[in-house]
């Protein structure tokens, strides 16, 4: 099954990037959380990009950091605002 092949890998990367960066959201430094019931929350720990994908950025280990759903969303807001008054 194709999307089991694909869930295993978001799961992989999601790992290394909690290993890496540890779980507090880099966007405002408080702790998310990573139990999956709580995927739906406002607070579940989401990789965010650092550098946008439409701004080129990667899907690389290196683009990615632990972020808040809520700071994910907020971010996008931003950028998108940003982008639109460029
Ligand atoms: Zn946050």
């Amino acid at each position: 099954m194709k999307w089991r092949n694909k869930t295993k890998k978001n799961a992989g990367l999601r790992g290394m990037v909690i290993r890496i960066h540890g779980t507090s959201c880099y966007v405002c430094d408080e702790e998310c959380l990573t139990d999956k019931k709580y995927q739906h929350h406002s607070q579940y720990l989401t990789l965010d990009h650092v550098v946008p994908r439409v701004q080129g950025g990667s899907d690389h280990l290196e683009n990615l950091r632990p972020a808040h759903a809520r700071c994910n969303r907020y971010l996008n807001r931003v950028m998108q605002a940003k982008g639109a008054s460029q």
